[in-house]
Parts: C-alpha cells; sequence; structure tokens
C-alpha cells in the first residue's frame, strides 16, 4: 500500500477537485463574456436608392449614408 502524508493527500484532493471546478468556473465565465460581446447588427435596405447598409442601434428610422433619406422599419420588411 501506498504512503501519503496528510500534505500530499490535501494535495491531491485540490488537485482532483478543485481544479477541474475552477476550470468549469472559468469555462462558463468565458462564455458569458462571449456572449455580451455580440453586437447585433441590422441590415437595411434603403427605399430610394435600394442601396444596403447595416447599423448598430435598434432603431425604427435610420438614414440612408448614400443618399440621406429616412427609412422606416416598415418599409425594410416589405424590401425583404
Ligand atoms: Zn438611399
Amino acid at each position: 500500500m501506498i504512503q501519503l502524508e496528510l500534505t500530499q493527500a490535501v494535495a491531491g484532493y485540490v488537485l482532483l477537485f478543485i481544479i477541474p471546478f475552477l476550470g468549469v468556473c472559468i469555462f462558463t465565465f468565458l462564455q458569458k463574456k462571449e456572449k455580451s460581446n455580440i453586437i447585433q447588427y441590422t441590415l437595411w435596405q434603403c427605399s430610394i436608392c435600394a442601396f444596403v447598409y447595416s447599423t448598430v442601434f435598434d432603431n425604427n428610422i435610420t438614414t440612408c449614408p448614400r443618399c440621406g433619406s429616412y427609412n422606416k422599419r416598415g418599409e425594410e420588411e416589405r424590401a425583404e
């Protein structure tokens, strides 16, 4: 039988149980961090010049970067 000192037994216990637990904690933390970093872009097509552009903010009305006309959300849904 292998003889273990108390400190070795405690160290083995830490290695076997606490390190995998910490690994799971770090993994779930990184997953949550990834989700919070996702920026949702909204695609728009201009109803005047048909230029396709994207916006970061979820607005109901946007301005076309090419011709400067306003585009409403309802018009965008019909364009698709
Ligand atoms: Zn336009």
